[in-house]
């Protein structure tokens, strides 16, 4: 799954959510986040983020790993 990292906190650019074909963009608090269930891996959305705030799960650093959880979790709640 890709995930969406802390640059995207208070950017909401949405264009990674206009190409995203499954629609698992989700709004949360101050940032959006990616369902990581629902997300088929189709890298498309990445090129499109201004903040390069999306990366896949396996190019998270080590800081940026609670980032799986979060995403997670707010995808749930918001
Ligand atoms: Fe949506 Fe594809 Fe991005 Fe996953 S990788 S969030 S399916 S656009």
């Amino acid at each position: 799954t890709y995930i969406v990292t802390e640059n995207c906190i208070r950017c909401k650019y949405t264009d990674c959510v206009e190409v995203c074909p499954v629609d698992c963009f989700y709004e949360g608090p101050n940032f959006l986040v990616i369902h990581p269930d629902e997300c088929i891996d189709c890298g498309l959305c990445e090129p499109e983020c201004p903040a390069e705030a999306i990366l896949h799960e396996d190019d998270l650093s080590p800081e940026q790993d609670q980032f799986y959880k979060i995403n997670a979790e707010l995808a749930e709640v918001w």
